[in-house]
């Protein structure tokens, strides 16, 4: 079985609802991705915490098989981010972003992970991702993910990046941003021009889009009837894709819509409890029983 390997933030989450607060979740994209993808496939994770980071984290991280060889741990503080949501629990707004450790970040590969063969460059900024790629000899699938952060402040070495990829997974204003496009096929259209065979919108709790070789692919959310925390959705939808890529026998073309639908279910667990909560307590099967149940709702 093929592992994939992560790199991201790390981080200490405090996030607020209009129902309930909560401090110092573990947090971050590659976090996110990580507990993920490892439903379905071996995670090598690179990523830094500070001395501060609680011992009961790394211990969810060992709990998913997660290699740990990655991520380094050094004195100072963990990269900790607060964010509150509205009512509607679709729009939020940072409230800090103490970067700690982040500050000094270089993500140096060990040497057994440079031929990994699935890669994912979750959201962090677009030096660090170059930086891991530089690292790689010859992966089979390069995804990477990003934030409108980086759309505004590293924007040349994000369209470099873009070059690199096989994959691009962003959400649609991030695509309205970086394109310019307000309709999101113009905005495919302009994306492929950029580089990758594959772009990923996504729709937040509408589903994503994929656009590729083999066309478009509407990929539906699992509906929920109650959201308690969306933090780390498309972390967990594009770290579950890319897990089940690096298991699924026959190439990407013929399973990304299959991947899709398991990253797109694995979020959906991830927005019922804060943080990891809900997504550390979940088992392959309990994803299987929801594709199953989105098949019969999408199927005509
Ligand atoms: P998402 O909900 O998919 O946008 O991802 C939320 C995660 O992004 C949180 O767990 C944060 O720790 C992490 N995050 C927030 N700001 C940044 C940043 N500037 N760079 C990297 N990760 C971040």
């Amino acid at each position: 079985m093929s592992s994939v390997l992560i790199v991201g933030s790390t981080a200490l989450d405090s996030i607020k609802t209009p129902k309930a607060e909560n401090p110092r979740l573990l947090g971050g994209s590659a976090s996110h991705a990580a507990v993920a993808a490892s439903l379905f496939a071996p995670v090598r994770l690179v990523g830094i915490v500070g001395e501060d980071f609680p011992k009961k984290y790394l211990a969810l991280y060992e709990r998913h098989a997660i290699d740990l060889g990655g991520l380094q741990i050094r004195p100072g503080k963990t990269f900790h981010w607060a964010g509150e949501y509205e009512v509607n629990m679709n729009n939020r707004r940072t409230l800090t972003t103490e970067l700690g450790v982040f500050e000094t970040f270089k993500p140096d590969l060990p040497d057994a992970y440079r031929d990994t063969p699935f890669v994912l460059l979750a959201n962090i900024g677009p030096d660090l991702q170059h930086h891991v790629l530089d690292q790689m000899k010859r992966p089979k699938l390069v995804f990477a993910d990003t934030m409108d952060l980086w759309i505004n402040i590293a924007l040349p070495s994000l369209v470099r990046l873009l070059k690199r990829l096989d994959g691009f997974v962003l959400n649609d204003s991030e695509a309205r941003a970086l394109t310019g496009e307000d309709n999101l096929l113009s905005g495919l259209k302009r994306l492929h021009g950029m580089g990758p065979r594959y772009v990923i919108i996504k729709l937040g709790s509408h589903g994503s889009i994929l656009s590729g070789p083999g066309g478009l692919f509407l990929c539906p959310a699992y509906p929920l009837a109650k959201v308690v925390d969306p933090t780390g959705a498309g972390d967990s939808f594009v770290g579950g894709m890319m897990g089940y890529l690096a298991t699924a026998r026959g190439g990407v073309e013929r399973n990304l819509r299959e991947a899709m639908i398991l990253g797109s279910v694995t979020a959906s667990f991830c927005c019922e409890g804060f943080g990891l909560n809900r997504t550390d307590k979940i088992r392959r099967s309990d994803v299987s029983k929801r594709v199953a149940e989105l098949r019969r709702m999408t199927k005509f």
